[in-house]
């Protein structure tokens, strides 16, 4: 099964970066999810667009088969660019590379997914498939809308491809970490810092003491990291300090280390320096890490594998940043990510995908589908 048709995917690929489909932009996210309804549905699968939560997020599903499906392929429509972004800067080729909003983060991966599907039907081997696929609106800003309907239909899955981008290299994701951010706020008692300091509580003072502890919260050999990113204390240089905050980013690989980092944080209050000092603290991790399982080191190989003999040496990262997979990974289904283009550069406007990928990755995700259905056929 190889993938050639590279001039369709190219107009395809046109069509849906010049669609602006900001997260929040229900109207331009609405426009790609029927884009891809149709083909969707010229393929003979089931499509449903719905509006999950508050009725401002369109979500696409598309199944072949029953449930439980083999595979299920994830990804998100939404990209982070505003309104106005793909006129100004349209897509476009550029030597080997693409460009344009969204052409790595990832419009180019939901394409990889649709065209492996339509080469799976042009090959004869789609009827026998059980696929889902599913394509959200919200991941850019945390798929709070979505996510009961990603863990819902993960739940009918076996396996889990996440379309974001692969890296250079052909390097795709195994691993995620997980995460959450604190909130401290610190109150002290103002005074005049030069008549009666005695007679204030130094809110400034008292969470940098803190700082220190949560630095200490890294621990290289389980992969969590902590740390203070914004601090903010103090208004005027002659009064002592009544107020300050702080925010702290955590990640974490081992999902163990979720009830470590919380309960050092719901005991943080008791580290204060002066007992006149009120310490609160919000936050929790939210964001479950999406680890690495022997079912899904499986699922990995049997990608490598039908990577090899396209001639390609795939290999797999982890990385700190969160998607969809890591819903799906914590859900307990193995889940592999990195599956769209070779790419580079989200988020920025200098983001690009490499046109050489284009063949590769068709051919391999249509190459996978095929055998996680021969697996459990
Ligand atoms: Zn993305």
């Amino acid at each position: 099964m190889k993938f050639t048709d590279i001039e369709g995917f190219l107009e395809d690929f046109a069509s849906v970066v010049n669609m602006d489909s900001a997260s929040g932009n229900t109207e331009g996210i609405l426009t790609v999810a029927r884009f891809f309804e149709k083909r969707f549905l010229r393929l003979g699968m089931d499509c449903d667009v719905r509006m999950p939560g508050n009725g401002k997020v369109p979500c696409l599903k598309a199944t072949m088969g029953k449930p439980p499906y083999d595979v299920m392929c994830l990804g998100h429509m939404d990209t982070v660019f505003p309104e106005g972004e793909a006129a100004k800067r349209p897509f476009e080729i550029r030597g080997d590379q693409a460009f344009g909003p969204g052409v790595c983060d990832m419009k180019g991966g939901l394409l990889v997914a649709l065209h492996a599907l339509e080469t799976l039907k042009d090959t004869g081997n789609l009827d026998t498939l059980s696929v889902c696929v599913l394509f959200n609106g919200d991941e850019e800003t945390g798929s709070d809308q979505s996510r009961p309907l990603i863990l819902e239909t993960a739940g009918q899955c076996r396996h889990v491809l996440v379309f974001e981008p692969c890296r250079p290299e052909y390097r795709l994701v195994s691993q995620r970490k997980g995460g959450g951010w604190f909130r401290i706020e610190v109150t002290g008692r103002e005074a005049h810092a030069g008549a009666d300091p005695h007679k204030g509580v130094n809110a400034v003072v008292a969470l940098a003491h803190l700082v220190p502890l949560i630095q200490n919260l890294n621990n290289e050999n389980t992969g969590t990291s902590a740390h203070v990113t914004v601090f903010h204390g103090g208004d005027k240089v002659n009064i002592i300090p009544s107020r300050a905050t702080a925010s702290v980013d955590v990640r974490i690989l081992d999902p163990g280390e979720k009830q470590r980092v919380e309960s050092f944080f719901a005991g943080l209050h008791q580290k204060r320096l002066f007992k006149d000092a009120q310490v609160r603290i919000t936050g929790a991790i939210d964001r479950p890490p999406m680890a690495e399982t022997d079912q899904s080191r499986a699922l990995q190989e049997l990608i490598t594998t039908q990577a090899e003999q396209l001639g390609i040496d795939m290999k797999a990262i982890t990385t700190g940043g969160c998607s969809d997979g890591n819903f799906t990974a914590s859900a307990g289904i193995p889940t592999i990510d990195g599956l769209g283009l070779v790419g580079a550069n989200s988020h920025r406007p200098d983001e690009y995908v490499e046109l050489a990928s284009i063949p590769v990755m068709v051919s391999l995700i249509s190459r996978v589908c095929r055998e996680l259905t021969r697996k459990n056929g």
